[in-house]
């Protein structure tokens, strides 16, 4: 494992440092990226255009595309140092991470130069129409239905958790073509205008206060064949490469760390003296810190393969399984520590602006976005430590005899 840069390395985080501090403001306080609202999206758009400019947007995509044409690791240079500054959110990612990276791969190249360079100068902004009230982690399941008429495609049915639809230009809506194969035969990938007639979409109000996802409704809703992405009924290949790109999504941390609930434990102040200094605190603290350098190591071990050109392996799933729940068990210590005053979730009053109240609100979504644990656990079992695999009752079975609870 190599845990230092390369001279090549250490030269492009150094140019890549002087152009940040030329260009945005150290962050002072604890990483936490703001959901997208429309009130910060002209910044996020402007920050988007500032890096495509500079060629800090997309850093592997070929020079054709707008891109440097850079490589991965660079990609998780600037990705690390970037978290260290104040920028906006980013509302780009799953667009320009999953779904103009499927419209690449599928896509007929009109289509290709309509698109793929206003998305990586933050024009225009994509959304991932996959998960169903009846299908998330089981994305296979889809129930949105694609019924041929002429030239065109007629959709109706409902997705959810649609990140960023609000906001969206356009979208990649994965459908069901065909219920007389089994679930996995018998989608189809479309891409599509999110302003078309009879696109409805519903903000959902979380917990954490933002509306990050929503409901998104298709009523008799058209798309020309032209838009199809990959073969009639072969969508799940074309979801797999979405899915596939979601996976090598690598960068910063987001949300209160180790270090900041080390920081707290020193000032919050207990009947015996500050909290650090409480047994029981210090054996989870010890767990953390094995974590945390757990992590790291395993980040180095990502960051190795981008390095030498490799593609890193299904152990990527590793740190989101820990980081998520480390985060949640983070936030939900701190708060107790902070006692009454725990419950104030007030980024001018609550210690380290808020941090640790941000994160026990955003955890538990972390925790299924991207696959929940269980997911990811199976993942790991099945692929990294060759266990038997997760038992599937509708493997061959056409999807409309599939069992469905109802
Ligand atoms: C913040 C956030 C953003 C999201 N953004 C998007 C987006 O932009 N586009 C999109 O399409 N989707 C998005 N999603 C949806 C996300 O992909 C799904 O929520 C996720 O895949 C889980 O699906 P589900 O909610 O239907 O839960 P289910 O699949 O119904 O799971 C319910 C429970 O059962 C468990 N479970 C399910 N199957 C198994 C199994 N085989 N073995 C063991 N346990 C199992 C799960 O772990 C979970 O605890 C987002 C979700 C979140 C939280």
């Amino acid at each position: 494992m190599d845990f230092n840069d390369s001279p090549d390395e250490a030269a492009y985080r150094a140019e890549v440092r002087t152009w940040l501090d030329a260009n945005a403001a150290r962050r002072k306080d604890t990483a936490w990226t703001d959901e997208e609202d429309s009130s910060s999206m002209a910044a996020s758009k402007a920050w988007q255009a500032k890096k495509a400019a500079a060629g800090y947007a997309q850093i592997t995509w070929p020079k054709a595309w707008g891109g440097p044409g850079g490589t991965p690791i660079q990609q998780v240079i600037f990705n690390q140092e970037e978290a260290n500054y104040d920028t906006p959110p980013n509302p780009f990612q799953i667009g320009l991470g999953m779904c103009v990276p499927t419209v690449m791969t599928f896509a007929d190249d009109a289509t290709k130069q309509r698109f793929v360079t206003p998305a990586l100068k933050g024009e225009e902004i994509w959304c991932q129409l996959f998960s169903e009230p009846a299908g998330g982690s089981d994305v296979a399941a889809a129930r949105t239905r694609a019924v041929k008429d002429g030239d065109e495609w007629v959709i109706n049915g409902q997705k959810v958790w649609t990140t960023g639809a609000q906001f969206s230009d356009f979208g990649i809506v994965l459908v069901r073509t065909n219920v007389e194969t089994p679930k996995h035969k018998g989608l189809t990938m479309f891409w599509l205008d999110m302003k078309s007639p009879g696109v409805e979409v519903k903000p959902i109000h979380q917990m954490s206060g933002g509306s990050g996802f929503n409901e998104v409704y298709f009523t008799d809703v058209r798309v020309k064949d032209s838009q199809r992405l990959g073969a009639v009924d072969d969508g799940w290949k074309v979801a797999l490469v979405t899915l596939m790109n979601e996976r090598l999504a690598v960068g910063g941390s987001t949300g209160a760390q180790y270090g900041d609930i080390l920081k707290l434990a020193r000032e919050v102040m207990g009947a015996a003296g500050p909290a650090l200094k409480d047994d029981g605190f210090r054996e989870k603290l010890a767990e953390w810190f094995v974590q945390t350098e757990g992590l790291k190591l395993t980040r180095f071990r990502t960051m190795t393969a981008l390095s030498r050109g490799q593609t890193p392996g299904p152990e990527s799933s590793i740190g989101k399984v820990i980081a998520a729940k480390q985060m949640q068990d983070l936030a939900n210590e701190a708060v107790e520590m902070e006692d009454q005053y725990g419950i104030l979730w007030d980024e001018g009053a609550s210690p380290l602006k808020a941090a640790f109240q941000n994160s026990l609100m955003f955890a538990p979504g972390l925790r299924i976005a991207g696959g929940t644990d269980e997911i990811l656990k199976n993942i790991i079992a099945e692929r990294v430590l060759g266990l038997p695999g997760d038992i599937r009752v509708d493997k061959d079975v056409a999807f409309k005899d599939a069992p469905t609870g109802r």
